[in-house]
């Protein structure tokens, strides 16, 4: 009898729970890097795109900066599993259990998965007064002046870093940069504009604006092919057109609660995630700046978590190649 009174009391706060939801206090999203950055970016328009979707919700974003984006997921991980504390991360998400040993959290095992929201291409920027105007001339700068530069990036295991990386290794120039991190790439590109650092690998949600207005030189983009239907980037050539033999990084962003929330919470938020991504608005700020943002059967919980999944036994290999970890 105890026991089946428990039991209706557990039903009946998870259903008033669902019935209450959101309530009046608002959902915030953490954004693992500093405001004004690609991620911050993303996680601003999503949020107004969600509170439309999600009837009484009031969405606020919160940058919870450092360490590559793991203070911020490392708070959402240990955040009250009510549905008010969500994660915006990327492929840092698959990234960090590679470079961190001390890693605060497991991204596949403490936290409910809502789903992925879009992909980003990344674009090869410097400082405006470098001398090279195309790819050839960057590379052949970037030898030329072996261990004199300076590459900016979000902390290790951020999808800056991790190009930055993936770049130098392939064209065999790892010893030729110094590495300065930062924030999140909004601090970063302010350094770059400013010309305290050479230059940095960033996506594309937040070079497009300063590549337009002529703030900094891009050299390249990072898909497989150049993109050609993109008004401003369609300009630049991939990587692997360049020479860079399969070269292919593609960022993405995911939206994650912390484990335990109720069910018919999450239901509520991926219901609300899924009908934000087709919010006309979202997706055309999204298009301008270069990112795609993803149909119904990638906001799946279980196929992004499947997703990620693969993307860090992926990662993995990539990384300790590259030889660089922390605790
Ligand atoms: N773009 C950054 C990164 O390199 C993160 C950010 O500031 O959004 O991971």
């Amino acid at each position: 009898m105890k026991r089946l009174l428990v039991l209706a009391a557990a039903a009946t706060a998870l259903f008033a729970n669902a019935q209450t939801y959101p309530g009046s206090k608002p959902i915030s999203i953490v954004v693992p890097f500093a405001a004004g950055g690609p991620t911050d970016r993303v996680a601003r328009d999503l949020a107004e795109a969600m509170r439309k979707a999600l009837p009484g919700s009031n969405f606020v974003v919160e940058n919870v900066n450092g360490a590559g984006g793991t203070i911020g997921a490392t708070k959402v991980a240990k955040a009250s599993p009510d549905g008010h504390t969500l994660l915006l991360f990327h492929i840092g998400m698959a990234s960090t259990p590679a470079l961190y040993r001390k890693l605060q959290y497991k991204p596949l095992e403490d936290f409910e998965y809502l789903g992925l929201v879009n992909e980003v291409p990344m674009t090869l920027i410097g400082k405006p007064q470098l001398p090279a105007n195309t790819y050839r001339d960057f590379e052949n700068y970037i030898r030329a002046n072996s261990g004199k530069l300076n590459i900016a990036h979000a902390g290790l295991g951020s999808a800056s870093h991790l190009c930055g990386l993936m770049w130098q290794s392939a064209i065999n120039a790892k010893e030729a940069m110094t590495t300065i991190p930062f924030g999140g790439t909004g601090p970063a590109m302010n350094a770059l504009v400013g010309g305290q650092v050479d230059l940095m690998c960033d996506q594309t949600t937040n070079t497009t604006g300063q590549i337009e207005a002529g703030r900094v030189k891009a050299f390249a983009v990072t898909t497989a092919k150049p993109l050609s239907k993109h008004k401003l980037l369609k300009d630049y050539p991939s990587l692997q057109e360049m020479g860079l033999k399969g070269f292919d990084l593609t960022i993405w962003h995911g939206l994650y609660a912390p484990k335990g929330t109720p069910p018919a919470i999450l239901t509520q938020l991926n219901t609300a995630l899924k009908a934000a991504l087709k919010d006309a608005d979202f997706i055309k700020k999204q298009d301008g700046l270069g990112a795609v943002v993803v149909t119904d059967n990638r906001v799946e919980p279980a196929a992004h978590k499947a997703f990620v999944a693969g993307q860090i036994a992926k990662l993995k290999p990539v990384i300790e190649a590259a030889g660089k970890f922390a605790d």
